[in-house]
């Protein structure tokens, strides 16, 4: 009887695991109609339905301003490492990982966290079917593109320890929009065709992780809410940072990520890897940047105000 139980129990747990697929995207589903897209990324990781998901729609006229979220510290981000990055096509994405010596500070966040990695996500950038791929977008508007730079708790030796608290992780996003060439990109862009299928990697020289960023001085605006990572398992302990300047890149720069596949040979090219948009639930999204420009009226009474003192003073 019991040795029955067992087999009818391990037969159910069989079944359970067959009907799951792994995760894909959309726009893999032509090529692995078994896979589990987003709406039903929770029956890999149950964590994928919670009420903190990422992305999101940042509707700007109900962001709160936070005086406290001063700009962010970069340390280390303007220096060469010493190792080769290791550029990785995972079958989602290009993951480069970093040796976690950069760090970010200050910015309301609540400790130091150090970068592991970073990726992106993309869309379609050429014309007729022009998909803008970023993750998150504002007022309903998305980008290109999306660079994720994700860093753990400075405590923490890896992602899955780091994971273990309610504030694991900080990524910081970066929109990419179709503008001029940017030459900082020119040797990841030129290595991509050596990673096209799932699995593959190549090295390169390792780059201040800064080259690949907006210049330093327009990352005082950024919006912050909690989230998850937008990938199995969904983790939810995410710190996120959302910048207002995006990285420029050229539309033919942009075009080489559609080189990839999401699989080995032959297989689709990948492109559209991204999450939709997730519900806020109640989450309030932060604002940085509070316009410091004077409003209008008073800047035109300012000159008056000006004359009047100077002309007191000089009675
Ligand atoms: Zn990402």
């Amino acid at each position: 009887m019991e040795l029955l139980l067992l087999a009818l129990c391990c037969l159910h747990v069989l079944k359970t695991e067959a009907v799951v697929g792994n995760w894909c995207y959309r726009s893999q589903k032509c090529e692995q109609p078994q896979c589990e897209d987003p709406p039903r990324w929770h029956l890999v990781n149950a964590e994928c339905k919670g009420s903190r998901q990422s992305p999101v729609n940042i509707v700007t006229k109900n962001v709160v301003y936070d005086k406290s979220l001063k700009p962010l510290t970069f340390e280390g981000y303007d220096v060469k490492g010493s190792a080769k990055w290791v550029l990785e096509n995972n079958g989602h994405t290009v993951k480069v990982a970093l040796d976690s010596s950069p760090k970010i500070g200050g910015g309301g966040l609540g400790r130091k966290y150090k970068a592991v990695e970073f990726h992106l996500h993309w869309g379609v950038p050429q014309e007729p079917q022009n998909i803008p791929g970023s993750e998150h977008s504002i007022d309903g508007e998305k980008y290109p593109m999306e660079l994720h730079v994700v860093h753990i708790r400075e405590d923490a030796s890896n992602v899955a320890e780091a994971k273990k608290n309610p504030d694991g992780l900080a990524v910081l996003a970066f929109f990419v929009k179709a503008d001029e060439e940017n030459k900082n990109y020119a040797t990841l862009l030129s290595k991509l065709e050596n990673i096209q299928f799932k699995g593959q990697s190549a090295q390169m020289d390792p780059l201040p992780l800064m080259s690949l960023l907006p210049p330093e001085k327009d990352l005082w605006k950024y919006y912050r809410y909690q989230g998850s990572l937008t990938t199995p398992d969904c983790y939810e302990g995410v710190i996120w940072t959302i910048f207002e300047k995006p990285v420029e890149l050229s539309l033919p720069q942009l075009s080489k990520f559609a080189a990839l596949q999401f699989d080995t040979k032959n297989s689709t090219a990948m492109t559209e890897n991204f999450r939709p948009a997730q519900p806020l639930n109640g989450r309030k999204v932060l604002w940085s940047g509070a316009s410091t420009a004077l409003p209008v009226a008073e800047l035109l009474l300012l000159p008056l105000a000006l004359t009047c003192t100077l002309s007191s003073l000089s009675h």
